[in-house]
């Protein structure tokens, strides 16, 4: 079994910090002195699992009776994901909706048999990957149904098969990032795929939520590296992707990948993959305000010169990044915007295409600041999410969103969404960057952090449901990267239309007829 995060805290306890005294000071003078949040709850209100003994049985007798498991512990880390109101409920010891049983299938037949019976006894299914999810995709509902298990996938981690002349590489769905790549690189490949979750978060995971990495202006998003998969659903197998381009109709891959489990299981996944890089750096460049950053941005990306990272953060993002308390809070852009880029590939890759960008990007007026920057922002890249603990801790509420949208709205965009969440969270700090480009537009990537309310989770849902009126006002997408799972489910009816929800609604009827695939995720 792989390592397990901490019940109500992001990644390995051992990696866990208080708050440095750089960010407690940025904190005080923010918010000013906070009061102690509410402490963890010591124990946790659990319900005994209620599914019957003659189904896991019949459960038992698929997997092995050993990888049928119903002990607390295991179904508390299983409850949900790692939101921030996941994790405040964690925290208050609420694990009400955990899941009966925990059940840890093999490979793709034991899934197969899994769903069938799962069907075929009316008991819902979620699938699990790493956990890492933060839109509610983990909390179905059990809507009547006669239990609700937890559908472990880790273990199926196995690289299934290169082929090192199409550049392919099959990957089971329960390894997790780094496991991987590591597979991958003993082949000399990556797959380039490092979202903020990458040491956690799994490949079935990334194909269901369409997940985007931190190198996608390189290498892509996730979805745009499948090639083909294969899935088990209630209605029988699905194996789709021949070729690496077909008129065959619309694209099927497409439906499954998003799905979240709603339509089926993932169980392998081809992506296309890269020669590992022989060379990586860095750097960070500095804008006037964030309207010179996002125009560098947009020319780099229309004249087809992207770096493999690109990251904007807008004034008060960079200022806090700096720890720098005479930037916040002072007048508008006193402290310019300082962006990332980064190279990946061979040498000589690198430096023909760093010279380019170079070129467009101090004829644009930006200001280099050297491989510092970058270095700092390759080093602490997986390091914020254990900083919202220690936030947390502090009594300040932090959380963060995402959305998308095209060019021309993308700074009215950035300035409603900051509006309608200063506005739903007195005195809140909200930082944002561009964290995806593309040619026709860019994701926005929101922190917000406010002192913490009596009720901190009705706060973030207040302040949650304002940015995201704010977002679909715009005509924004709902989400970018982070999948829709419950929490979007309102918003993304509104995005994809009362035929667009009639048409995701036959699908899962289709495919998942008892309705016992994460039922209450994704599907409006
Ligand atoms: C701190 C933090 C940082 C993050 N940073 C990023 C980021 O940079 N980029 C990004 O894209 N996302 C990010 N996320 C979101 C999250 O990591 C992704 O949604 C991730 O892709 C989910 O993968 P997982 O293996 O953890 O899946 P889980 O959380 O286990 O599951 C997610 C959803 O997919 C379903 N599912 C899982 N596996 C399968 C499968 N094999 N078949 C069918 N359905 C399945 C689940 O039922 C659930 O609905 C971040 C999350 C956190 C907490």
């Amino acid at each position: 079994m792989t390592a397990e995060m901490h019940p109500s805290r992001w990644g390995d306890p051992a990696a866990a910090a208080p708050l440095p005294d750089t960010a407690r000071e940025l904190v005080r003078l923010a918010f000013g002195d906070l009061p102690a949040p509410a402490a963890e709850a010591s124990g946790s209100r659990i319900a005994a699992s209620a599914i019957d003994e003659d189904l896991l049985d019949g459960l038992r007798r698929i997997v092995g009776a050993e990888h049928v498991l119903i002990d607390d512990d295991l179904r508390r880390r299983r409850t949900r994901g790692k939101s921030t109101p996941d994790l405040l409920r964690n925290r208050a010891g609420d694990f009400a909706e955990a899941p009966d049983a925990v059940v840890r299938p093999a490979d793709h037949d034991q899934v197969q048999a899994l769903v069938a019976y799962a069907a075929a006894h009316r008991v819902a299914v979620v699938p699990f990957g790493g956990g890492t999810c933060v839109t509610g995709g983990l909390a179905a509902r059990r809507d009547g149904l006669a239990g609700l298990v937890s559908l472990d996938l880790g273990r199926m981690t196995a690289l299934r098969d290169v082929d090192p002349v199409s550049m392919t590489a099959t990957l089971e769905p329960g390894l997790r990032g780094p496991e991987a790549e590591a597979l991958l690189a003993g082949h000399g490949l990556t797959l380039g795929h490092f979202p903020q979750s990458f040491e956690f978060a799994t490949i079935g995971g990334f194909a269901a939520t369409r997940s985007s990495g931190q190198a996608s202006a390189g290498y892509g998003r996730f979805d745009g590296m499948v090639v083909g998969l294969t899935a088990a659903t209630p209605a029988g197998e699905l194996r789709l992707g021949t070729a690496p381009a077909s008129a065959a109709g619309p694209d099927l891959r497409q439906l499954l990948l998003g799905s979240e489990g709603a339509l089926g299981v993932i169980t392998s996944v081809t992506v296309r993959v890269r020669r590992a890089p022989e060379a990586t750096v860095h750097e960070g460049w500095r804008w006037a305000c964030f309207a010179d950053g996002v125009a560098a941005a947009r020319t780099l990306a229309q004249a087809g010169l992207l770096p493999t990272v690109l990251r904007l953060s807008d004034e008060t993002e960079t200022a806090v990044n700096l720890a720098d308390p005479d930037a916040l809070g002072g007048a508008d852009g006193v402290g310019g915007c300082l962006m990332i880029t980064g190279y990946e590939g061979t040498a000589e890759a690198v430096a023909a295409r760093r010279a380019a960008v170079t070129a467009v990007l101090s004829g644009l007026g930006g200001t280099p600041a050297g491989e510092e920057p970058g270095r700092a922002w390759e080093q602490g890249r997986f390091h914020a999410p254990y900083l919202r603990d220690a936030l947390l801790d502090e009594g300040v509420l932090v959380e963060t969103l995402e959305t998308a949208t095209f060019w021309s709205g993308l700074e009215s965009l950035h300035a409603e969404v900051t509006g309608a969440l200063t506005g739903a969270l007195d005195g809140a700090l909200v930082l944002c960057h561009v964290s995806h480009v593309y040619e026709t537009g860019a994701s926005l990537y929101f922190t917000v952090a406010a002192r913490q309310a009596a009720d901190p989770l009705a706060q973030w849902q207040a302040a949650k449901a304002a940015a995201s009126d704010a977002i679909r006002a715009a005509g924004a997408t709902i989400t970018h990267h982070h999948a829709v799972g419950t929490d979007h489910r309102q918003w993304y009816a509104d995005e994809i239309g009362p035929v667009g929800v009639l048409a995701l609604r036959a699908v899962k009827d289709a495919l998942d007829p008892a309705g016992v695939l994460n039922p209450g995720v994704l599907v409006p």
